[in-house]
């Protein structure tokens, strides 16, 4: 696929000594290229062959002016080892530590929490990972401490049924923030429950990882049981936050509920329309 690389661009590369121009045609200073017209479409392979030129420019400017020359764009950027890096994003798991972001959505770094400027270290306890967007939005003066919101995943409330529920056996499908479990009063057969493990009470104030967590277990499940059960052919999905909609348990959790044709005398009102009776039909 060709691409277009924009006007702007090629004036950047021409202003940083990059580039020269000649009628509308810019070639590499220095380069060997006999020069790439700004109105044209590159090939992948001439865009490589560009960029690498332009690496191996950018290397010779370094080299000549030192590395500090980029200091400015990397305050809090410089480099941290490799395995430092990686033990921080491990932890992680992949995800902006601010918005939950995946590393598939935007490119995530590693950045120190109290900024270097501040008399932040280095430390695996200094580091964060976090989305380029957010990174981008954190200022040298900002100390919010991120890992407080990867912190909370773990807690847990003693007494709490639904947090008791990791280990006990009953657990029949799970991924890192949320399980799945048959409701022990099942409505319909089949009837199952998707829990973040995080406790809480308002299912509404997930962290979006955790949306993702439920949505795929809710998924996961519905395969599950219309894999082995033919005759399930829709389904209810309910959620009841708050005493005043019936929530009972004060662990947020997903009601999945398979239905079948003829489970109710009148199909029309057995949705969740029928959390208010005298609302159901209409
Ligand atoms: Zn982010
Ligand atoms: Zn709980």
């Amino acid at each position: 696929m060709a691409r277009r690389i924009r006007n702007s661009w090629w004036a950047r590369f021409t202003f940083n000594g990059i580039t020269h121009c000649e009628r509308g045609t810019y070639a590499l200073v220095g380069g060997e290229a006999g020069g790439f017209c700004a109105a044209v479409e590159l090939s992948d392979s001439e865009r490589d062959e560009l960029l690498a030129l332009c690496r191996q420019r950018l290397d010779d400017f370094r080299e000549q002016r030192g590395v500090e020359v980029f200091a400015h764009r990397s305050r809090h950027r410089t480099p941290i080892s490799g395995s430092i890096n990686y033990r921080v994003l491990t932890r992680a798991r992949g995800r902006c530590e601010c918005c939950g972001a995946h590393e598939h959505q935007r490119a995530l770094e590693v950045a120190p929490i109290v900024p270097r400027n501040q008399g932040g270290s280095d430390d695996l306890s200094n580091l964060q990972a976090l989305c380029f967007r957010c990174n981008a939005g954190k200022r040298d003066t900002d100390s919010t401490d991120f890992r407080g919101l990867q912190a909370s995943y773990a807690l847990r409330e003693a007494g709490c049924v639904f947090c008791a529920l990791e280990g006990s056996g009953r657990v029949l499908l799970e991924n890192e923030l949320a399980l799945c479990i048959a409701d022990a009063y099942p409505v319909t057969p089949g009837h199952s429950l998707v829990i973040p493990r995080r406790h809480g009470a308002n299912g509404l104030a997930l962290h979006q990882p955790e949306w993702n967590a439920v949505v795929e277990l809710l998924k996961q499940r519905r395969e599950q049981l219309s894999a082995a059960d033919a005759s399930i052919s829709g389904w209810n999905v309910g959620l009841n936050s708050g005493e005043a909609a019936g929530q009972t348990v004060f662990h947020a959790h997903w009601h999945l509920i398979p239905r079948r044709r003829g489970d109710c005398a009148q199909p029309k009102g057995g949705g969740v329309r029928g959390v208010i009776p005298s609302q159901q039909r209409y």
